[in-house]
């Protein structure tokens, strides 16, 4: 892939951010409250459409640009997140998908 010039790129829909850490997320323990998706203060994450676990939830899946500040973690009631800060941040890019923030 070709690096991209930081920030937005409207007419590709190409997005740069700084990553900073990750999170795992137990898909399985979720019961799909949407708690964690407004704490996300950068709005890397978002609940599922289609996709459910196998107690039928919507559960949140994770999109670059994790800041790794742990507040889905600490507001989740039922500890589904683990959250990494990485050592070194990284620079991702992708593509905005329709319904997707440029936050
Ligand atoms: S650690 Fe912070 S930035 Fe990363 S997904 Fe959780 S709330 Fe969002
Ligand atoms: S706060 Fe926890 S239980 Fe609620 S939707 Fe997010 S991950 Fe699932």
């Amino acid at each position: 892939m070709t690096a991209a010039a930081p920030g937005a790129d409207p007419e590709g829909g190409l997005v740069t951010v700084r990553t900073r850490g990750t999170v795992v997320i137990d898909v399985e323990a979720c019961k799909g409250c949407d708690l964690c998706i407004d704490a996300c203060r950068p709005g890397v994450l978002s609940m599922t459409t289609n996709e459910r676990n196998t107690r039928g939830y919507r559960y949140p899946e994770l999109r670059p640009g994790c800041t790794a500040c742990q507040a889905c973690s600490q507001i989740c009631p039922d500890f589904v997140f683990q959250v990494w800060k990485f050592e070194t941040p990284v620079t991702e890019t992708f593509t905005l998908r329709d319904g997707d923030d440029e936050a």
